[in-house]
């Protein structure tokens, strides 16, 4: 499992009181699979998301990411884990003006200490896969607004991450883009196997979502599974009707 949230609970001060951001939630969310977190505004789902990339920790409950506890981690600790296993795509892409669609990669491996070809080939190689290789030296304000948010989810590939957090990717897009980024992202959960958690308010285009978890009030509720089909048995052989002993008209042969 490469994310277990675990009776999580997240408030936020709230004047003299507080607010509960999230109430007692548990979420496990396996590699390969997508799962939808639908629910209005302010229900909960960024402050989900946080918790998930380890941006801020819970009151209470537990966070596993990729089998390991971050339960009493340090700071570097969990800088270092976000670094390597965490891809994690904000609801405005926050590209950085000067740079080419291929630096904004790039900086994140340089960040991570790549050396500068090996970053250039992964970020070339991540800009194909989304469908912007002829994009890779535009500028964001020569990009579309659904080539930029493609743009920030290769970057948040970039550093191959188990756990890929997207929050509302498709919130300044029109339809048809939002759907194609959505497409998009259930493509790369599969092709790469992240375990991916993808944070909406709107329900169209999630067909292909894995599961469709909804939010309210910072509450989960999961779907309820599916029963697991019943192992095919052996139809039960029908009960022969009693019948009535025939009165034997065979004629006795006669001796
Ligand atoms: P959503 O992403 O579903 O719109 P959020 O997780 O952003 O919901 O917010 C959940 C609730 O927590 C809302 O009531 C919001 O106002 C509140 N909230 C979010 N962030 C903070 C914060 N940093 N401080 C105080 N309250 C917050
Ligand atoms: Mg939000």
């Amino acid at each position: 499992m490469s994310l277990n949230l675990t009776d999580v609970t997240l408030t936020y001060p709230d004047g003299d009181s507080r607010l509960t951001a999230l109430d007692d939630v548990t979420l496990t969310v396996p590699k390969g699979s997508l799962t939808a977190v639908v629910g209005p505004s302010g229900s909960g789902k960024s402050s989900l998301l946080a918790v998930a990339a380890t941006l801020i920790t819970p009151d209470s409950g537990t966070v596993t990411v990729d089998g390991t506890s971050t339960t009493g981690m340090t700071r570097a600790e969990l800088t270092g884990l976000r670094r390597h296993t965490i891809g994690i795509v904000f609801q405005q892409p926050n590209l950085l003006p000067s740079l080419t669609a291929v630096e904004q990669l790039q900086v994140m491996a340089r960040i991570d200490g790549r050396s500068a070809a090996r970053a250039r080939g992964r970020a070339m190689e991540l800009l194909d896969a989304v469908g912007l290789a002829d994009q890779a030296h535009r500028r964001p304000h020569q990009l579309s607004g659904g080539q930029r948010q493609r743009v920030n989810i290769a970057r948040a590939l970039m550093n191959d991450p188990v756990l890929l957090l997207v929050d509302e990717p498709t919130s300044a897009l029109d339809h048809e883009r939002g759907a194609a980024v959505i497409a998009l992202i259930t493509r790369l959960t599969h092709e790469r196997a992240t375990a991916t958690v993808l944070v909406t308010h709107d329900r169209a285009h999630l067909a292909a979502a894995d599961r469709i978890a909804d939010v309210r009030d910072g509450r989960l509720s999961l779907p309820t599974p599916t029963p697991t089909p019943t192992p095919m048995t052996p139809p039960t052989p029908t009960p022969t009707p009693m019948t009535t002993p025939t009165p034997t008209d065979t004629p006795t042969p006669t001796a």
